[in-house]
């Protein structure tokens, strides 16, 4: 592996398993890694969670300003200064537009076969600003619930199906085991791609995207087209052998160029 000028992390099943923090073994390795070059996390979680499960730990690094956070599916990007974290931009959808959204997500499903979801769960449609959240089983599913739930995506592409038509001027897409995400149109992995690559100055081609959803209809597959480069992972464990992998290239690249 050459070194990368930047490397991006999905979150969940790259970093973490899902919805679950990054072990303390993760943390300390993006710690190392941070040291030798800008790290982003891009993710369809929001902001809150990332918080409270482990940007704490990360915040006092020295390098601590060169982490960028992109929940939401990056219709928003955070960074720390000041000892805050503040929003560097934000994708935010109006009133009119979420609200047109929760419609046509109310719509779809009463139109779709496969609702109700679950004998158990109800669905939930999360408004997190930026970002609207379909949640087919609701926040209370076990891990086991969920992944049985939808393992082929077909019954979510059912209900993507009918939101196409209905609302084709937003991003619509499938994330996690059991949630359909939409932002306004083009936001998506591949737009955090871009606008790092632009803030930072360094080209695509220059940066490493890591995912475990990298494999057509994944849900980090649109990152390719930024022509970025990836790895992809089976899961945090795979993901921290990459990890050490990147800390000896780079560190190998800063002792040639000393
Ligand atoms: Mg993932």
């Amino acid at each position: 592996m050459k070194c990368p000028q930047a490397a991006i992390f999905d979150l969940d099943d790259t970093l973490a398993e899902s919805f679950r923090p990054p072990t303390s073994g993760m943390v300390t390795k993006l710690r190392t890694l941070l040291d030798l070059m800008p790290i982003a996390i891009m993710t369809a979680a929001g902001f809150a969670r990332i918080e409270n499960q482990f940007l704490s730990e990360l915040a006092d690094s020295s390098f601590i300003s060169r982490l960028y956070v992109f929940p939401n599916s990056t219709a928003e990007c955070y960074v720390y200064k000041n000892k805050a974290w503040e929003i560097a931009y934000s994708e935010s959808l109006t009133k009119d537009e979420r609200l047109s959204i929760t419609e046509a997500i109310r719509e779809s499903i009463a139109e779709t076969e496969t609702f109700p979801a679950h004998p158990k769960y109800e669905p939930m449609i999360i408004d997190r600003d930026a970002q609207i959240a379909f949640a087919a089983l609701g926040l209370d599913a076990s891990l086991e619930e969920k992944q049985s739930w939808d393992p082929d995506k077909a019954k979510r592409k059912k209900l993507v199906t009918v939101l196409e038509k209905k609302i084709p001027q937003f991003e619509i897409l499938m994330g996690g085991m059991t949630t359909i995400d939409i932002t306004r149109k083009n936001v998506n992995k591949a737009y955090g791609v871009r606008w790092l690559s632009e803030r930072l100055g360094i080209p695509t081609s220059e940066m490493l995207y890591v995912g475990d959803a990298l494999y057509p209809g994944g849900n980090d597959e649109v990152v390719i087209a930024t022509g970025i480069q990836t790895r992809s992972v089976t899961g945090p464990d795979k993901t921290q052998i990459v990890i050490d992998e990147l800390v000896k290239v780079c560190n190998k690249k800063i002792n040639a160029s000393n």
